[in-house]
């Protein structure tokens, strides 16, 4: 899941990002609302993290900005202003939920796991396909009550392929949801790093979980 961090607080913007790819989302960072809105226009986000008060375009017109183009992208609004009034009109510009700040990490990243699931078909805080089960709250993967070792980059594929289940994915949708902009590689990476889940897969039981719709992508 790709995630935009836009808070011009750098040490707090840098934090909270750094936070979240441990986690093993896909992070970028705008330090102002202009450079948000630029980025949104380039990259399909899962989640927008959007403070209020921002140089050059505030939240607000962040936040409405994006819901006039796009009603899919979650949006987590951060605050320093607890005054009823902004968050009111935050969610009624369309913001899922906001966070007053200063607020504890572990409250921002169960925010967004639950955002996610509002976004995705299913509101279980579980994903299962089958006897393929992953849970994005501890970082984990089993496929018949057996763990699954991944690597963040293995489990943050396999989380977009089972909330995408039935679906076909391209390797570019790939590229754009799981990997950020620092990321310098071409859709080749994302063959090698699918090929090692199918592997693991396959050697757990979970036997092609995963097949390769020929010139399309990849479907769970
Ligand atoms: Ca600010």
């Amino acid at each position: 899941m790709r995630i935009l961090v836009t808070e011009d607080e750098k040490d707090l913007a840098d934090a909270i990002a750094k936070g979240l790819r441990n986690q093993g989302y896909a992070v970028d960072i705008a330090y102002d609302g202009q450079q948000a809105l630029d980025m949104i226009e380039i990259s399909d986000y899962d989640l927008i993290v959007l403070d209020l008060n921002l140089p050059l375009v505030d939240g607000m017109e962040v936040c409405r900005q994006v819901r006039e183009s796009s009603s899919r992208t979650g949006i987590l609004m951060l605050t320093a202003r607890s005054s009823p009034s902004d968050r009111v009109s935050g969610l009624d510009r369309g913001a899922d939920d906001y966070l007053t700040k200063p607020f504890h990490f572990p409250e921002l990243l169960a925010r967004v796991r639950a955002i996610l699931r509002r976004e995705g078909e299913s509101r279980d805080t579980i994903l299962r396909t089958r006897d393929l089960v992953l849970d994005p709250n501890s970082q984990r993967c089993y496929f018949n009550d057996d763990e699954i070792k991944l690597t963040t980059k293995e489990f943050a594929i396999l989380e977009y392929l089972m909330r995408n289940a039935g679906r076909i994915v391209s390797q570019e949708e790939l590229l754009e949801h799981v990997w950020d902009d620092d990321a310098n590689l071409f859709t080749h990476s994302v063959r090698v790093h699918v090929m090692n889940l199918r592997r693991k897969l396959d050697g757990s039981g979970a036997v092609d979980a995963i097949s390769t719709v020929k010139g399309r992508g990849y479907i769970l």
